[in-house]
């Protein structure tokens, strides 16, 4: 029998398709269409290559919500964020979540306050740098005094989203160096920072490269010593993209938030510790008025307005859904169990990688389940914390090496983040791993060449 060459595409086995015999072009749109499940095979082996999400410990976005979210996620891709017309009731949901934020972090007065969902903390960052610097200008014109040479100033360890902002949108970034003795911006020396031309201050809820909090409280009482003697009043934004979703839970008495009342805005990742897959953010101000008015845009809304302040217009409105479904899911205990239990795995793990005899640890998980260590000294080794990770590499583990900043760059520390869904039983692995690599790479005789090519993806 002659078969139909079209036929071919449809009896032909998997992988003896055209498509999937032939290789296909990655960079000229392809001339001809193929199989939608060619097409499928191809894009979900070559995405096989990738890293395992659940053994990344580099990443501190989530990888595990319940099928039911997932069933959520499949229900609402269509939507379109901005279409606040058109889903009403995305843009409802959306600001119940912000609300109930507001409320976590204590603002005064929630109904007052004003907040919004972005893509991550990084735009969400943005905004709230934005609206920082649009005050400080409006405030410098109103008084008739310059206000082209605004600084932001921050630690030398602040996420690159701060980096960022100050380049895109003509701010002078000033850092003040981290130190041995100051691991984090904690008000020392702080004032030597500061001048009529700050816009303000950031204060980090979890530093990306150890997890450690910054003290929001010690911070602001520089900023009021500094206001009575030169009458600037300079407001801080919290960067809590992690540390927002862990403190109210785990260390609930902490003064970092809207207690504080030189605390004018807070960020955090609904993708992070807010337990919801990636591509979401979130930024609240403690009132609607640090808002500037002349920052804000408006959409249609049910046959009225909707006002909106974003970068993006068009994006995904399934994440939203997913927060509020995690927000009721949840609730205030479960949240409370979920960070508790992820402390304790991170605890587990530091206690254990403390055991081991050519580590010290950088800092303790105390404050987000994160924390990082780095090698004693030793002329007679002949690895690195590089070598370590790529072994670790090997059984699917990422754990990353990374130089610390400014002023401590030619320490170099190695990153675990604790995220729901990194259990005791495979944490236990984790450490069963590490023993195996170390003893490797003690018992390798040659010295490996130096590594000073990583890059960290802060
Ligand atoms: C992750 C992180 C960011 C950036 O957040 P995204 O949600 O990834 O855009 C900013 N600041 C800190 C402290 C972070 O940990």
């Amino acid at each position: 029998m002659v078969r139909n060459p079209q036929d071919s595409f449809t009896i032909n086995p998997i992988f003896a398709r055209p498509g999937e015999v032939d290789s296909v072009d990655k960079y000229i749109l392809p001339k001809e269409s193929m199989l939608p499940e060619t097409a499928y095979q191809i894009v979900h082996d070559e995405s096989m290559l990738d890293g395992n999400a659940r053994l990344n410990l580099a990443t501190f976005v989530s990888t595990f919500m319940d099928p039911q979210a997932d069933k959520l996620y499949a229900e609402a891709y269509d939507k379109n964020a901005i279409d606040k017309d058109e889903y009403p009731q995305t843009a409802a949901m959306e600001t119940y979540c912000w609300r109930m934020l507001a409320d976590l972090w204590h603002a005064p007065d929630p109904a007052n306050a004003i907040g919004c969902s972005t893509t991550g903390s990084s735009e969400a960052c943005m905004l709230g740098g934005l609206a920082l610097k649009r005050r400080w200008q409006e405030k410098r014109k109103a008084a008739g005094k310059p206000s082209d040479k605004p600084n932001l100033v921050m630690s030398s360890a602040v996420q690159v989203c701060w980096e960022k902002f100050c380049n895109y949108f003509d701010v002078e970034a000033r850092y003040v160096p981290i130190s041995l003795e100051h691991k984090v911006l904690d008000g020392f020396g702080l004032e030597a920072y500061l001048d009529e031309n700050t816009i303000g201050v950031v204060a980090i809820m979890g530093v990306t490269y150890t997890g450690m909090y910054e003290p929001v409280k010690k911070i602001a009482k520089v900023l009021d010593d500094f206001e009575k003697k030169t009458g600037l009043d300079i407001m801080i934004h919290v960067d809590g993209a992690s540390g927002a979703m862990i403190a109210p839970f785990v260390q609930p008495t902490l003064v970092w938030d809207f207690k504080i009342p030189r605390v004018t805005s807070i960020n955090t990742s609904g993708h992070k510790y807010g337990l919801v897959y990636p591509g979401l953010g979130w930024v609240v101000w403690r009132s609607a008025d640090l808002l500037p008015d002349s920052l804000v845009f408006k959409v249609s809304y049910l046959g009225g307005e909707m006002p909106t302040f974003a970068l993006n217009f068009s994006r995904p409105g399934a994440q939203i859904l997913l927060q509020y479904w995690a927000f009721l899911r949840y609730g205030y205990a479960g949240y409370k169990a979920v960070q508790t239990a992820t402390m304790k795995v991170a605890r587990y793990l530091a206690d254990e990688i403390a055991k081991f005899e050519p580590f010290d640890l950088w800092n303790e998980p105390t404050d987000i389940p994160v924390f990082a260590w780095m090698l004693k000294p030793d002329p007679n080794r002949n690895w690195t914390l590089y070598d370590l990770s790529d072994r670790l590499r090997m059984q699917g583990w990422q754990i990353p090496a990374y130089p610390m900043p400014t002023d401590l760059t030619n320490l170099t520390v190695q990153r675990i983040v604790v995220r729901n869904g990194l259990s005791l039983d495979l944490a236990a692995r984790l450490i069963d791993d590490i023993r195996a690599q170390i003893s490797h790479l003690n018992n390798m005789g040659c010295k490996l060449p130096d590594r000073k090519d990583a890059v960290f993806h802060h």
